[in-house]
Protein backbone atom coordinates (compact mmCIF):
# COMPACT_ATOMS: atom_id res chain seq x y z
CA UNK A 1 0.00 0.00 0.00
CA UNK A 2 1.31 3.34 -0.73
CA UNK A 3 1.80 6.04 1.83
CA UNK A 4 3.42 8.45 -0.41
CA UNK A 5 2.13 12.12 0.14
CA UNK A 6 -1.25 11.17 1.43
CA UNK A 7 -3.80 14.34 1.43
CA UNK A 8 -4.20 15.94 4.70
CA UNK A 9 -6.02 19.12 3.63
CA UNK A 10 -9.75 17.53 3.38
CA UNK A 11 -12.75 19.80 2.84
CA UNK A 12 -14.30 18.76 6.30
CA UNK A 13 -11.37 18.93 8.50
CA UNK A 14 -7.14 19.80 8.16
CA UNK A 15 -5.71 15.93 9.38
CA UNK A 16 -2.91 17.31 12.29
CA UNK A 17 -1.60 16.24 15.16
CA UNK A 18 -1.15 12.70 13.84
CA UNK A 19 2.30 10.80 14.35
CA UNK A 20 4.14 10.66 10.74
CA UNK A 21 4.71 6.82 9.45
CA UNK A 22 7.23 4.83 11.58
CA UNK A 23 10.11 4.15 8.99
CA UNK A 24 12.90 2.14 9.02
CA UNK A 25 14.97 1.82 11.82
CA UNK A 26 17.21 -1.11 12.98
CA UNK A 27 15.68 -3.33 15.12
CA UNK A 28 18.82 -4.34 16.61
CA UNK A 29 21.44 -1.64 16.41
CA UNK A 30 18.68 1.05 17.67
CA UNK A 31 17.15 -0.51 20.56
CA UNK A 32 19.25 -0.48 23.78
CA UNK A 33 16.26 -3.35 25.10
CA UNK A 34 16.82 -5.95 22.78
CA UNK A 35 20.47 -4.65 21.98
CA UNK A 36 21.21 -5.58 25.79
CA UNK A 37 23.01 -8.46 28.15
CA UNK A 38 24.18 -11.64 26.89
CA UNK A 39 23.46 -10.78 23.19
CA UNK A 40 26.42 -8.31 23.91
CA UNK A 41 28.97 -10.66 24.50
CA UNK A 42 28.09 -12.77 21.53
CA UNK A 43 30.97 -12.16 19.36
CA UNK A 44 31.99 -9.60 16.29
CA UNK A 45 30.00 -11.77 13.90
CA UNK A 46 27.22 -12.16 15.87
CA UNK A 47 26.43 -8.65 16.38
CA UNK A 48 27.55 -7.80 13.29
CA UNK A 49 24.44 -10.74 11.38
CA UNK A 50 22.30 -9.65 14.14
CA UNK A 51 22.63 -5.70 13.06
CA UNK A 52 22.16 -6.57 9.33
CA UNK A 53 18.73 -8.84 9.97
CA UNK A 54 17.67 -5.75 12.33
CA UNK A 55 17.69 -3.17 9.61
CA UNK A 56 15.89 -6.24 7.83
CA UNK A 57 13.07 -6.60 10.67
CA UNK A 58 13.18 -2.97 11.45
CA UNK A 59 12.28 -1.91 7.94
CA UNK A 60 8.62 -0.29 6.32
CA UNK A 61 9.29 -3.06 3.98
CA UNK A 62 8.90 -6.08 6.64
CA UNK A 63 5.97 -4.24 8.57
CA UNK A 64 4.19 -3.52 5.43
CA UNK A 65 4.64 -7.83 4.61
CA UNK A 66 3.68 -8.39 8.23
CA UNK A 67 0.59 -6.46 7.64
CA UNK A 68 -0.14 -8.12 3.99
CA UNK A 69 0.38 -11.81 5.42
CA UNK A 70 -1.97 -10.93 8.50
CA UNK A 71 -4.77 -9.24 6.14
CA UNK A 72 -4.58 -12.00 3.78
CA UNK A 73 -4.53 -15.42 5.53
CA UNK A 74 -3.85 -19.06 4.84
CA UNK A 75 -6.54 -20.38 2.87
CA UNK A 76 -6.85 -24.81 2.75
CA UNK A 77 -7.03 -26.07 -0.58
CA UNK A 78 -8.79 -29.78 0.38
CA UNK A 79 -9.24 -31.24 -3.12
CA UNK A 80 -7.99 -29.62 -6.47
CA UNK A 81 -10.96 -28.88 -9.30
CA UNK A 82 -10.74 -32.31 -10.19
CA UNK A 83 -11.97 -33.88 -6.50
CA UNK A 84 -8.54 -35.37 -5.84
CA UNK A 85 -7.00 -34.62 -2.25
CA UNK A 86 -4.29 -31.94 -1.77
CA UNK A 87 -4.68 -31.18 2.19
CA UNK A 88 -2.38 -28.01 1.28
CA UNK A 89 -2.58 -24.57 2.39
CA UNK A 90 -2.21 -21.56 0.30
CA UNK A 91 -0.03 -18.59 1.57
CA UNK A 92 0.09 -14.98 0.20
CA UNK A 93 3.37 -14.47 -0.75
CA UNK A 94 4.48 -11.69 2.01
CA UNK A 95 4.45 -14.82 4.41
CA UNK A 96 6.90 -16.91 2.00
CA UNK A 97 8.86 -13.41 2.19
CA UNK A 98 8.55 -13.16 5.88
CA UNK A 99 9.87 -17.25 6.14
CA UNK A 100 12.43 -16.61 3.73
CA UNK A 101 13.53 -13.56 5.87
CA UNK A 102 13.87 -15.16 9.41
CA UNK A 103 14.81 -19.02 8.18
CA UNK A 104 17.88 -17.39 5.60
CA UNK A 105 19.12 -15.59 8.77
CA UNK A 106 19.06 -18.89 11.15
CA UNK A 107 16.21 -18.39 13.47
CA UNK A 108 15.50 -21.83 13.57
CA UNK A 109 18.61 -23.08 12.97
CA UNK A 110 21.75 -20.46 14.51
CA UNK A 111 21.34 -22.10 17.88
CA UNK A 112 22.65 -25.54 16.46
CA UNK A 113 25.16 -24.72 13.49
CA UNK A 114 27.37 -21.91 16.56
CA UNK A 115 27.52 -23.82 19.86
CA UNK A 116 28.76 -21.64 22.85
CA UNK A 117 26.66 -18.73 21.74
CA UNK A 118 23.75 -19.92 19.80
CA UNK A 119 20.72 -19.95 21.73
CA UNK A 120 21.70 -16.69 23.25
CA UNK A 121 21.62 -15.43 19.35
CA UNK A 122 18.38 -16.98 18.38
CA UNK A 123 16.71 -15.18 21.07
CA UNK A 124 17.83 -12.03 19.39
CA UNK A 125 17.16 -13.26 16.12
CA UNK A 126 13.57 -14.09 17.49
CA UNK A 127 12.70 -11.00 18.89
CA UNK A 128 13.56 -9.43 15.74
CA UNK A 129 11.89 -11.51 14.13
CA UNK A 130 9.01 -10.53 15.79
CA UNK A 131 9.11 -7.12 15.34
CA UNK A 132 7.85 -7.84 11.69
CA UNK A 133 5.60 -10.05 12.49
CA UNK A 134 4.65 -13.18 14.99
CA UNK A 135 3.06 -15.53 12.86
CA UNK A 136 5.65 -16.59 11.04
CA UNK A 137 8.28 -17.49 14.35
CA UNK A 138 5.54 -20.35 15.08
CA UNK A 139 6.63 -22.54 12.35
CA UNK A 140 10.42 -21.22 12.89
CA UNK A 141 10.43 -22.17 16.66
CA UNK A 142 9.13 -25.61 16.59
CA UNK A 143 11.62 -26.26 13.25
CA UNK A 144 14.29 -24.73 16.04
CA UNK A 145 13.02 -26.87 19.24
CA UNK A 146 12.95 -30.23 16.64
CA UNK A 147 16.56 -30.47 17.15
CA UNK A 148 16.89 -32.23 20.47
CA UNK A 149 14.09 -34.27 20.06
CA UNK A 150 15.15 -35.91 16.70
CA UNK A 151 18.60 -37.01 18.46
CA UNK A 152 16.57 -39.62 20.26
CA UNK A 153 17.25 -42.02 17.37
CA UNK A 154 19.93 -42.17 14.89
CA UNK A 155 18.09 -42.66 11.83
CA UNK A 156 16.30 -39.35 12.61
CA UNK A 157 19.25 -37.21 14.10
CA UNK A 158 20.88 -38.46 10.66
CA UNK A 159 18.02 -37.81 8.18
CA UNK A 160 16.51 -34.31 9.36
CA UNK A 161 18.95 -32.15 11.35
CA UNK A 162 20.61 -31.51 7.88
CA UNK A 163 17.20 -30.25 6.66
CA UNK A 164 16.14 -28.07 9.45
CA UNK A 165 19.34 -27.11 10.45
CA UNK A 166 20.46 -25.60 6.21
CA UNK A 167 19.51 -22.08 7.17
CA UNK A 168 17.55 -22.21 4.15
CA UNK A 169 13.31 -21.84 3.77
CA UNK A 170 12.12 -23.69 0.64
CA UNK A 171 8.44 -23.32 0.17
CA UNK A 172 8.10 -26.35 -2.31
CA UNK A 173 5.50 -28.80 -1.52
CA UNK A 174 7.86 -31.82 -2.32
CA UNK A 175 9.45 -34.84 -0.28
CA UNK A 176 11.91 -33.14 1.95
CA UNK A 177 15.17 -35.05 0.23
CA UNK A 178 14.36 -32.46 -2.36
CA UNK A 179 14.53 -29.62 -0.74
CA UNK A 180 17.39 -27.14 0.30
CA UNK A 181 15.69 -27.18 3.69
CA UNK A 182 12.93 -27.81 5.61
CA UNK A 183 10.30 -27.16 8.77
CA UNK A 184 9.37 -29.35 11.40
CA UNK A 185 6.08 -28.95 13.55
CA UNK A 186 4.73 -30.55 16.04
CA UNK A 187 1.08 -32.53 16.83
CA UNK A 188 0.54 -33.70 20.28
CA UNK A 189 -3.11 -31.87 21.67
CA UNK A 190 -6.39 -33.49 21.03
CA UNK A 191 -9.80 -32.63 21.58
CA UNK A 192 -10.46 -34.58 24.70
CA UNK A 193 -6.61 -33.71 26.15
CA UNK A 194 -4.01 -30.91 25.73
CA UNK A 195 -1.98 -30.45 28.92
CA UNK A 196 -3.10 -33.90 29.39
CA UNK A 197 -1.53 -35.86 26.29
CA UNK A 198 -2.01 -39.06 28.13
CA UNK A 199 -5.90 -38.72 27.47
CA UNK A 200 -4.66 -39.05 23.41
CA UNK A 201 -6.69 -41.72 21.17
CA UNK A 202 -4.49 -41.30 18.41
CA UNK A 203 -3.33 -45.78 17.76
CA UNK A 204 0.14 -46.66 16.22
CA UNK A 205 -0.10 -49.66 13.97
CA UNK A 206 3.16 -51.32 13.51
CA UNK A 207 4.29 -52.24 10.18
CA UNK A 208 7.58 -53.92 11.94
CA UNK A 209 10.75 -52.34 13.39
CA UNK A 210 9.94 -48.77 14.23
CA UNK A 211 7.54 -48.10 11.46
CA UNK A 212 3.99 -47.61 12.25
CA UNK A 213 0.72 -46.21 10.71
CA UNK A 214 -1.14 -43.68 12.70
CA UNK A 215 -5.18 -43.67 12.82
CA UNK A 216 -6.62 -40.98 15.04
CA UNK A 217 -7.30 -36.90 15.11
CA UNK A 218 -5.18 -34.03 16.36
CA UNK A 219 -7.04 -30.71 17.90
CA UNK A 220 -3.86 -28.91 16.68
CA UNK A 221 -1.32 -28.65 14.49
CA UNK A 222 0.02 -25.16 13.67
CA UNK A 223 2.21 -25.11 10.67
CA UNK A 224 0.25 -27.85 8.26
CA UNK A 225 2.52 -27.32 5.56
CA UNK A 226 5.53 -28.00 7.32
CA UNK A 227 8.07 -31.50 6.23
CA UNK A 228 7.00 -33.56 8.91
CA UNK A 229 5.64 -33.12 12.41
CA UNK A 230 6.30 -35.01 15.88
CA UNK A 231 3.51 -36.14 17.40
CA UNK A 232 2.04 -38.72 20.10
CA UNK A 233 0.48 -42.14 19.57
CA UNK A 234 -0.19 -45.34 21.76
CA UNK A 235 1.22 -48.84 20.47
CA UNK A 236 1.62 -51.89 22.73
CA UNK A 237 4.08 -50.41 24.84
CA UNK A 238 2.48 -47.02 25.85
CA UNK A 239 2.60 -43.51 24.27
CA UNK A 240 5.63 -43.33 22.01
CA UNK A 241 6.90 -40.18 19.86
CA UNK A 242 6.72 -40.44 16.26
CA UNK A 243 7.78 -38.67 13.26
CA UNK A 244 5.33 -38.02 10.13
CA UNK A 245 6.65 -36.76 6.93
CA UNK A 246 4.44 -35.19 4.90
CA UNK A 247 5.79 -37.42 2.22
CA UNK A 248 5.54 -41.15 2.60
CA UNK A 249 9.22 -43.08 1.23
CA UNK A 250 7.90 -44.31 -1.44
CA UNK A 251 7.32 -41.03 -2.57
CA UNK A 252 3.17 -40.67 -2.55
CA UNK A 253 1.16 -37.81 -0.11
CA UNK A 254 1.51 -39.17 2.91
CA UNK A 255 -2.76 -39.03 4.54
CA UNK A 256 -2.46 -36.56 6.96
CA UNK A 257 -5.96 -34.51 5.85
CA UNK A 258 -6.00 -31.47 7.01
CA UNK A 259 -9.95 -30.94 8.44
CA UNK A 260 -10.34 -27.31 8.72
CA UNK A 261 -7.67 -24.26 9.68
CA UNK A 262 -8.44 -22.36 13.19
CA UNK A 263 -10.12 -19.37 13.17
CA UNK A 264 -7.72 -17.50 15.58
CA UNK A 265 -7.92 -14.06 17.91
CA UNK A 266 -4.01 -13.36 16.78
CA UNK A 267 -1.42 -15.24 14.79
CA UNK A 268 -3.57 -14.96 11.84
CA UNK A 269 -0.96 -15.09 9.61
CA UNK A 270 0.31 -18.94 10.57
CA UNK A 271 -2.21 -21.84 10.17
CA UNK A 272 -3.31 -23.77 12.51
CA UNK A 273 -5.19 -26.81 11.57
CA UNK A 274 -6.83 -29.66 12.84
CA UNK A 275 -6.05 -32.70 11.13
CA UNK A 276 -6.51 -36.68 10.91
CA UNK A 277 -4.42 -39.69 9.95
CA UNK A 278 -5.83 -42.04 7.80
CA UNK A 279 -2.90 -44.54 8.31
CA UNK A 280 -0.51 -42.10 8.07
CA UNK A 281 3.24 -43.41 7.63
CA UNK A 282 5.38 -42.55 10.96
CA UNK A 283 8.58 -43.78 12.78
CA UNK A 284 9.17 -43.86 16.09
CA UNK A 285 11.20 -41.54 17.69
CA UNK A 286 13.00 -42.87 20.84
CA UNK A 287 11.99 -45.66 22.84
CA UNK A 288 8.81 -47.36 22.58
CA UNK A 289 6.25 -46.02 25.56
CA UNK A 290 8.88 -43.22 26.38
CA UNK A 291 6.85 -40.83 24.13
CA UNK A 292 6.27 -37.82 26.27
CA UNK A 293 10.27 -37.66 27.13
CA UNK A 294 11.31 -37.73 23.95
CA UNK A 295 9.05 -35.11 22.58
CA UNK A 296 9.33 -33.03 25.78
CA UNK A 297 12.91 -31.67 24.45
CA UNK A 298 11.01 -29.70 21.88
CA UNK A 299 8.81 -28.88 24.07
CA UNK A 300 11.19 -27.12 26.47
CA UNK A 301 12.77 -25.01 23.67
CA UNK A 302 9.59 -24.15 22.14
CA UNK A 303 8.66 -22.71 26.25
CA UNK A 304 11.73 -20.53 25.54
CA UNK A 305 10.26 -19.06 22.43
CA UNK A 306 7.56 -18.29 24.02
CA UNK A 307 9.32 -16.55 26.36
CA UNK A 308 11.15 -14.36 23.40
CA UNK A 309 7.63 -14.53 21.79
CA UNK A 310 5.78 -12.84 24.04
CA UNK A 311 8.68 -10.26 25.17
CA UNK A 312 8.77 -9.49 21.34
CA UNK A 313 5.32 -8.30 20.87
CA UNK A 314 5.64 -6.53 24.03
CA UNK A 315 8.85 -4.72 22.63
CA UNK A 316 6.94 -4.00 19.26
CA UNK A 317 4.10 -2.48 21.00
CA UNK A 318 6.34 -0.38 23.31
CA UNK A 319 8.04 1.06 19.96
CA UNK A 320 4.62 2.04 18.53
CA UNK A 321 3.89 3.82 22.04
CA UNK A 322 6.82 5.62 21.77
CA UNK A 323 6.95 6.62 18.32
CA UNK A 324 3.16 8.20 19.26
CA UNK A 325 3.28 9.73 21.75
CA UNK A 326 6.42 11.42 20.95
CA UNK A 327 4.51 12.54 18.19
CA UNK A 328 1.18 13.75 19.23
CA UNK A 329 0.52 16.60 21.24
CA UNK A 330 -2.37 16.35 24.47
CA UNK A 331 -2.59 19.87 26.61
CA UNK A 332 0.19 21.95 25.06
CA UNK A 333 3.01 19.07 25.63
CA UNK A 334 4.27 16.27 23.76
CA UNK A 335 2.40 13.16 25.49
CA UNK A 336 5.89 11.77 26.43
CA UNK A 337 6.61 14.64 28.43
CA UNK A 338 3.22 14.62 30.43
CA UNK A 339 4.05 12.75 33.75
CA UNK A 340 1.86 10.09 34.44
CA UNK A 341 2.47 9.68 30.63
CA UNK A 342 6.62 8.94 31.16
CA UNK A 343 5.62 6.83 34.17
CA UNK A 344 3.12 4.92 32.09
CA UNK A 345 6.10 4.47 29.35
CA UNK A 346 8.82 3.65 31.73
CA UNK A 347 6.79 0.82 33.36
CA UNK A 348 6.29 -0.43 30.09
CA UNK A 349 9.92 -0.38 29.33
CA UNK A 350 11.10 -2.25 32.58
CA UNK A 351 8.51 -5.19 31.20
CA UNK A 352 10.25 -5.03 28.30
CA UNK A 353 13.55 -4.97 29.49
CA UNK A 354 13.22 -7.21 32.45
CA UNK A 355 12.01 -10.13 29.75
CA UNK A 356 14.50 -9.85 27.44
CA UNK A 357 16.82 -10.13 30.33
CA UNK A 358 15.24 -13.63 31.66
CA UNK A 359 14.64 -15.00 27.91
CA UNK A 360 18.89 -14.18 27.53
CA UNK A 361 20.11 -15.57 30.57
CA UNK A 362 18.14 -18.80 29.97
CA UNK A 363 19.47 -18.44 26.49
CA UNK A 364 23.13 -18.61 28.03
CA UNK A 365 21.98 -21.65 30.33
CA UNK A 366 21.10 -23.55 27.17
CA UNK A 367 24.10 -22.26 25.85
CA UNK A 368 25.92 -23.73 28.80
CA UNK A 369 26.53 -27.20 27.22
CA UNK A 370 27.11 -29.93 30.28
CA UNK A 371 27.13 -27.55 32.98
CA UNK A 372 25.20 -28.72 35.85
CA UNK A 373 24.02 -25.49 37.67
CA UNK A 374 22.82 -24.03 34.50
CA UNK A 375 20.86 -27.08 33.07
CA UNK A 376 19.16 -27.53 36.32
CA UNK A 377 18.52 -23.40 36.35
CA UNK A 378 17.15 -24.06 33.03
CA UNK A 379 15.06 -26.23 34.18
CA UNK A 380 12.99 -24.55 36.37
CA UNK A 381 13.98 -21.22 34.92
CA UNK A 382 12.05 -21.97 31.40
CA UNK A 383 8.25 -23.41 32.31
CA UNK A 384 8.30 -20.28 34.71
CA UNK A 385 9.96 -17.51 31.98
CA UNK A 386 7.05 -18.80 30.19
CA UNK A 387 4.61 -18.49 32.68
CA UNK A 388 5.71 -15.29 34.09
CA UNK A 389 6.38 -13.29 30.42
CA UNK A 390 3.40 -14.65 28.40
CA UNK A 391 0.98 -13.31 31.91
CA UNK A 392 3.08 -10.16 31.64
C1 LIG B 1 -2.00 -20.55 18.78
C2 LIG B 1 -1.92 -21.97 19.26
C3 LIG B 1 -1.15 -22.87 18.53
C4 LIG B 1 -1.06 -24.20 18.97
N1 LIG B 1 -0.32 -25.07 18.21
C5 LIG B 1 -0.23 -26.36 18.62
C6 LIG B 1 0.52 -27.29 17.85
O1 LIG B 1 1.14 -26.96 16.84
N2 LIG B 1 0.57 -28.58 18.27
C7 LIG B 1 -0.07 -28.99 19.41
O2 LIG B 1 0.03 -30.17 19.73
N3 LIG B 1 -0.80 -28.14 20.14
C8 LIG B 1 -0.89 -26.84 19.78
N4 LIG B 1 -1.65 -25.96 20.51
C9 LIG B 1 -2.45 -26.47 21.59
C10 LIG B 1 -1.84 -26.25 22.94
O3 LIG B 1 -0.67 -26.98 23.09
C11 LIG B 1 -2.91 -26.62 23.97
O4 LIG B 1 -3.91 -25.64 23.88
C12 LIG B 1 -2.34 -26.70 25.36
O5 LIG B 1 -1.57 -27.87 25.47
C13 LIG B 1 -3.44 -26.67 26.42
O6 LIG B 1 -4.37 -27.65 26.18
P1 LIG B 1 -5.94 -27.35 26.17
O7 LIG B 1 -6.17 -26.15 25.30
O8 LIG B 1 -6.63 -28.60 25.80
O9 LIG B 1 -6.29 -26.92 27.65
P2 LIG B 1 -6.52 -27.88 28.89
O10 LIG B 1 -5.42 -28.88 29.00
O11 LIG B 1 -7.92 -28.39 28.87
O12 LIG B 1 -6.39 -26.81 30.06
C14 LIG B 1 -7.40 -25.83 30.31
C15 LIG B 1 -6.93 -24.94 31.43
O13 LIG B 1 -6.69 -25.72 32.60
C16 LIG B 1 -5.38 -25.52 33.10
N5 LIG B 1 -4.85 -26.78 33.60
C17 LIG B 1 -4.52 -27.91 32.91
N6 LIG B 1 -4.03 -28.85 33.74
C18 LIG B 1 -4.06 -28.33 34.98
C19 LIG B 1 -3.68 -28.82 36.28
N7 LIG B 1 -3.15 -30.05 36.43
N8 LIG B 1 -3.84 -28.00 37.33
C20 LIG B 1 -4.37 -26.75 37.18
N9 LIG B 1 -4.72 -26.24 35.99
C21 LIG B 1 -4.57 -27.01 34.90
C22 LIG B 1 -4.58 -25.03 31.91
O14 LIG B 1 -3.49 -24.22 32.31
C23 LIG B 1 -5.63 -24.22 31.15
O15 LIG B 1 -5.72 -22.91 31.65
C24 LIG B 1 -1.75 -24.63 20.12
C25 LIG B 1 -2.49 -23.71 20.84
C26 LIG B 1 -2.59 -22.41 20.43
C27 LIG B 1 -3.43 -21.45 21.23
Amino acid sequence: MSSYLPRRDLETHLVENQPPPLGDYNAFSDDALIRSGAVLSCGAETLQHLTDFGAACGSQEAREQGRLANENPPKLRSFDRYGQRLDEVEFHPAYHALMALGLDAGVASRAWTHPGNGHVAHGALMLLMTQADCGVTCPMSMTYAARPALSASTWADEAWTPRITAGRYDPRFVPADQKLGATMGMAMTEKQGGSDVRANTTRAIGLGGDEVELVGHKWFCSAPMSDAFLTLAYEEAGLSCFLVPRWRPDGTRNQIEIERLKDKLGDRSNASSEIEYHHAYARRIGEAGRGVPAIIRMVQHTRYDCMLGAAGVMRRALVEAFWHTAHRTAFQRKLIDQPLMAATLADLAVEVEASVALSYRLGRALDSGGDEREAAFARLATPIGKYWITKR
